[in-house]
């Protein structure tokens, strides 16, 4: 029953009263409506009044005409929070977000660049896999060939994973920018379009590599250009929950002045050529120890062949020492990483016995590198290297995920 109403506008009788709404999916079993206030609200029990006719939702769509002296760019978008409003306005997923769609949510925007836009997904980005980035790479390789700067919407979740993936997979001399959403664009509260202006700001500017470009505080005062390979989504629902780990980043971009500010010196301008590395091994796991996690869990990885590894290890990077025969038996045949489950600070083995062990035993110390940035480095490293290469390759900052000394 629930089914066959989502999408449709209804009229039911609950609590005593009359809610009029759009039916929304659901997974829990209740029956979910968003009302006109934006708000969904679910019900468990309910008698439906009326099913009302509808006009299908046509929105006034601006023509868009190119405006000399502005640079095109591209928006990608693949789904998230940032391009939920139109697919529950609708109840379905009908938007092909076209520029023109785009265009009329954020009007803005078409001062800051031509817009074109391109539907790659409509998926959460939970569901993300190592497939879809290298498909995500390859749409933006060819995308910059005939614009000044991508854009690429996405769901927050794992928006840092991807990130990471492309500023391996893509070396490129210009902007190409991730943006997501903490809310959706039908809540009073939505951060949808001021991080997409910002974004726009971000991919008209001379940075060529990929970042990710969000919130930068509570307000609606200023966003963050971060470095894809040095980002992470930090707290669950805060508009500013992406936050630069061990490194600056690069650029604040005010907001509604979209005023610049350079935070960092540390970032590549145009002087890359573009080029895409594509290949990815998904045999690549990462593991955080816990006080009493046996080793077996190598064991496993490694007998399934897995040959990369990054442990998430306490503080400056260690594991019992009961992993120590474990570990020296894997890294024999495999690239081991070792990664701070403190996120800030550096990987040091050499202060505690542990440690030592730890590298004795072939661990290789991750720096101060974020471990789902180690994990995406050791998956492109082996898809492209052997396993002796990547070993020595992956103590080598290749595109900014370490930095040469420890920041704050
Ligand atoms: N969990 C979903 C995702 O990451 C929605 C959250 C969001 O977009 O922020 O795609």
């Amino acid at each position: 029953m629930h089914k066959k109403l989502e999408g449709k506008r209804v009229r039911i009788k609950a609590k005593g009263k009359i809610f009029e709404g759009i039916v929304m999916p659901s997974f829990t079993g209740n029956f979910v409506l968003k009302l006109d206030n934006g708000y969904n609200v679910g019900f468990k029990e309910y008698e439906l009044v009326e099913v009302l006719e509808v006009e299908p939702f046509k929105p006034q769509l601006p023509e868009l005409v190119k405006k000399e002296g502005l640079p095109d760019i591209k928006i990608i978008s693949t789904g998230g929070t940032i391009a939920s409003k139109v697919d529950y306005r609708t109840g379905a997923v009908t938007s092909q977000f076209t520029a023109e769609e785009i265009a009329s949510e954020v009007p803005e925007l078409t001062e800051v660049c031509n817009v074109d836009a391109e539907l790659l997904y409509n998926i959460l980005s939970e569901n993300m896999k190592p497939d879809n980035w290298i498909e995500l790479a390859r749409h933006v390789y060819k995308a910059l060939k005939d614009h000044e700067g991508v854009i690429i919407t996405h769901g927050t979740d794992t928006m840092h994973f991807s990130a990471a993936a492309l500023s391996f997979m893509l070396s490129t001399p210009k902007p190409v920018v991730f943006v997501g959403a903490q809310r959706s664009s039908d809540r009073p509260s939505s951060d949808a379009a001021m991080n997409l202006l910002c974004a726009a700001k971000a991919a008209t500017e001379d940075i060529g590599e990929v970042t990710v470009c969000m919130h930068g505080s509570t307000s609606d005062d200023f966003c963050y250009v971060h470095r894809g390979v040095k980002v992470r989504k930090n707290h669950t629902s805060r508009r500013d929950a992406f936050q630069s780990v061990n490194a600056k980043p690069i650029a604040k971009i005010d907001y509604p002045s979209l005023g610049v500010e350079w935070l960092s010196w540390r970032y590549h301008r145009g002087e890359r050529d573009l080029k895409l590395a594509d290949r990815l091994e998904r045999k690549v796991v990462l593991i955080k120890f816990f006080p009493g996690l046996s080793s077996d869990i190598l064991d496993y990885y490694h007998s399934k062949g897995y040959r990369g590894f990054v442990i998430e290890g306490t503080g400056l990077g260690h594991v019992s020492t009961d992993w120590i025969d474990t570990l020296r038996k894997v890294c024999e045949d495999s690239v081991v990483v070792m990664t701070s489950q403190c996120l800030w600070g550096r990987v040091c083995d050499r202060v505690y016995d542990t440690g030592r062990d730890i590298l004795r035993a072939g661990v290789i110390e991750g720096e101060d590198m974020l471990p789902e940035v180690a994990l995406i480095k050791l998956m492109w490293l082996l898809g492209n290297y052997s396993v002796k290469e990547s070993k020595e390759m992956v103590k080598r900052n290749l595109v900014g995920e370490i930095e040469p000394t420890t920041q704050y």
